[in-house]
C-alpha cells in the first residue's frame, strides 16, 4: 500500500553512521602502523562507504602479542567457564539490543538484505554465541582405564592464541560462528574479516569491551588476505586458524600452517552443492526452495544450492514455474523491504558472475532468463537460470541456477558426487525410502530434506572433500580450540 511504499522508498539509499575503522587490538581502537588505509565500497552504487586502517604484517605482530599475553598472562583462560559463559551472555545481550544498526551495517558494506539481517544474521549470531556460552562450562575430560598401579584423566585446555579469517557474505555470523565456540573454550583471538566488510565485526570487538570481555581476548585486524591473513596464518605465536573462503585460499593457509609452527588448522570451503527434486514432490513447493537455495543472498553463500536436479515425470512444469518464480523474485535495494536480492559485495564478483554466464552460453548451455546486470548502476544481476549444462563443476557465488533432469534414482545420486565439493545437498520427495537412501549415498557434510538452509548451532557443519574440515556449530567445533591432555599418576598404595 501507498503507506509501506513511502517507507521503502524513504528506507532506500540509507546510510547507517560508521563508528569504527579502525584495528582493535589490546582493546583500542588503534591505526595502523603504517598509517594506511582502504577504502570499503557500497555496493548499492560503488561509493566508498569508509576509509579502513589497513592491518599488516606489523600491525598483526601486535594484536598477536596482545592475544599472546591475554592468553598466557591473562585471566580469561584461567576464570571460571561460568564467569566465561557470563560474560558471552552478555556480550549477546549487547548485540541484541544493536541488532538494527548492525544489520544495517552489513547492508551497506555486502548489499545484504535489511530485513534479513534484522530477523535473522543478527539474532542467529547471538543464538550462537548464547549456545557456546552455555557451553563454556562444560568442557570435559574423562576417567582413563589405565592398566597397573596408576590412575589417568584427560583435561581439555583451550589451545592458545586462535587465528580467525572469515569472508564476505555473511560478516556477522562468520564472526560468531567462529569467535563463539573460541572464545567459549577459553582461547584468545585475532580475527581478520574480509576487506570487503570489515564494519561489523569492529564493532562486534567494541561491544565485547562493554560486556566485560579483557583486553588482549579480541583483536580485530582489517586488511587484505596476501598481508594481514597471511601474517596471521605464518605467525608462529598463533596457534590454530579457523578459516572460512575458497578452496583456493583453504589451501594456502593449510601450506602456511606448515611451513611455520605446524598449526592445525580448520577449513570451511566453497561447494557446488546438488538439489535433488523427485517426481513425487509438490512442484510449487519445490520451485520455491530451489529458487531459496539459489536466489538468497545473492547467491553469496558457500551452501547455494546451484546444481539443482529436476526428475523426468516433473520435469516440463518444474522448468516453466522456476522461470516465473525466478522472474518475480525482486531485484532492488536491499534497505527496501519488498527487496528479495541486493546487489552482489563488490565490482570484482559483479564482473566474475558475469563472465561465467558468458561462459554458459558459449560452452552451449541454454539460458532461460536472467544473465544480465539489474540495472544501470551498483551491482545487481539478475537471477539467472540456465538448462541443458553439460558441465556444472565451477562455484560461481552468484544468482545462476544449473537445472538438470534425471531419470532414475542411481543416476542422480552419481551425478550429485559428481564433484570435488561436498559441502551440502539437498532432496525433495515425500518418499521416506528414498530420502534415507540418498541422504546416505551422498557425500555432503550436511543434507536438507523437504527443507534448504536450515543452520542450527547444534547441527554440526562442514565440507566432505574438497569443501574442507574441521566442522562449526555443535560442541564438536569447540574441538578446534580445545587440546587434550592425559595425566597419569602412580598409585603406589592403591589396594586395587
Ligand atoms: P577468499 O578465500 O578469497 O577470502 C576469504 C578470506 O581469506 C578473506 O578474509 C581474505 O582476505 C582471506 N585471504 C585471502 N587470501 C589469503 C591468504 N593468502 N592468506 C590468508 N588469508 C587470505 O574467499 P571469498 O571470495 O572472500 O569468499 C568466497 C568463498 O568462501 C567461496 O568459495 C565460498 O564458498 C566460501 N565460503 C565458504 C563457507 C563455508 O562455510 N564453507 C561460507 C562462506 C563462504
Amino acid at each position: 500500500d501507498g503507506c509501506n511504499g513511502n517507507g521503502a522508498a524513504a528506507a532506500a539509499g540509507v546510510v547507517p553512521e560508521i563508528k569504527f575503522t579502525k584495528l582493535f587490538i589490546n582493546g583500542e581502537f588503534v591505526d595502523a602502523v603504517s598509517g594506511k588505509t582502504f577504502e570499503t565500497r557500497d555496493p548499492r552504487t560503488g561509493a566508498v562507504l569508509a576509509h579502513v586502517a589497513e592491518a599488516d604484517k606489523a600491525d598483526v605482530d601486535l594484536g598477536v602479542k596482545a592475544a599472546r599475553d591475554a592468553f598466557d598472562h591473562g585471566k580469561w583462560p584461567r576464570m571460571s567457564g561460568y564467569e566465561r559463559g557470563r560474560l558471552l551472555s552478555k556480550f549477546a545481550d549487547l548485540v541484541d539490543q544493536h541488532t538494527e544498526e548492525l544489520a544495517a551495517l552489513d547492508g551497506a558494506d555486502a548489499g545484504k538484505l535489511l530485513l534479513v539481517g534484522k530477523v535473522i544474521d543478527v539474532p542467529s549470531a547471538t543464538q550462537m554465541l548464547r549456545y557456546y556460552a552455555g557451553a563454556a562450562d562444560k568442557i570435559h575430560g574423562e576417567v582413563l582405564r589405565v592398566s597397573g598401579k596408576y590412575q589417568g584423566y584427560s583435561l581439555r585446555e583451550p589451545v592458545g592464541v586462535a587465528g580467525v579469517i572469515i569472508p564476505w557474505n555473511f560478516p556477522t555470523m562468520m564472526f560468531f560462528l567462529k569467535v563463539s565456540p573460541a572464545l567459549a573454550a577459553g582461547c584468545t583471538v585475532v580475527v581478520k574479516p574480509a576487506e570487503q566488510t570489515p564494519l561489523s565485526a569492529l564493532y562486534y570487538a567494541h561491544l565485547a569491551k562493554l560486556a566485560g570481555v579483557p583486553d588482549g581476548v579480541i583483536n580485530v585486524v582489517p586488511g587484505f588476505g596476501h598481508t594481514a591473513g597471511a601474517a596471521i596464518t605464518s605467525h608462529m605465536d598463533v596457534d590454530t586458524v579457523a578459516f572460512t573462503g575458497s578452496t583456493e585460499v583453504g589451501r594456502l593457509i593449510m601450506e602456511s600452517a606448515a611451513r611455520s609452527n605446524l598449526k592445525p588448522v580448520s577449513l570451511e570451503l566453497g561447494g557446488k552443492s546438488p538439489l535433488i527434486i523427485f517426481d513425487d514432490a509438490d512442484v510449487d513447493m519445490a520451485v520455491n526452495l530451489s529458487r531459496l537455495a539459489i536466489f538468497f543472498n545473492k547467491g553469496e553463500i558457500c551452501a547455494a544450492g546451484s546444481r539443482v536436479y529436476v526428475q523426468e515425470g516433473i520435469y516440463d512444469e518444474f522448468v516453466k514455474k522456476a522461470v516465473e518464480a525466478a522472474q518475480n523474485w525482486k531485484v532492488g535495494d536491499p534497505f527496501d523491504v519488498t527487496t528479495n536480492m541486493g546487489p552482489q559485495v563488490d565490482k570484482e564478483q559483479f564482473e566474475k558472475v558475469l563472465k561465467y554466464i558468458e561462459h554458459g552460453k558459449s560452452e552451449g548451455a541454454t539460458l532461460l532468463t536472467g544473465g544480465k546486470p539489474a540495472a544501470a548502476k551498483g551491482y545487481y544481476i539478475e537471477p539467472t537460470i540456465f538448462v541443458d549444462v553439460t558441465i556444472a563443476q565451477e562455484e560461481i557465488f552468484g544468482p545462476v541456477m544449473a537445472l538438470m533432469k534425471f531419470k532414475t534414482v542411481d543416476e542422480v545420486i552419481e551425478k550429485a558426487n559428481c564433484t570435488r565439493y561436498g559441502l551440502v545437498a539437498g532432496i525433495v520427495t515425500k518418499s521416506l525410502d528414498v530420502a534415507n537412501r540418498v541422504s546416505r549415498a551422498v557425500r555432503a557434510g550436511t543434507v536438507w530434506v523437504n527443507c534448504y538452509f536450515v543452520f542450527d548451532p547444534d547441527a554440526p557443519f562442514g565440507g566432505f572433500k574438497m569443501s574442507g574440515f574441521g566442522q562449526d556449530q555443535g560442541l564438536g567445533a569447540m574441538d578446534k580450540f580445545l587440546q587434550v591432555k592425559s595425566v597419569i599418576t602412580a598409585l603406589p598404595d592403591s589396594p586395587w
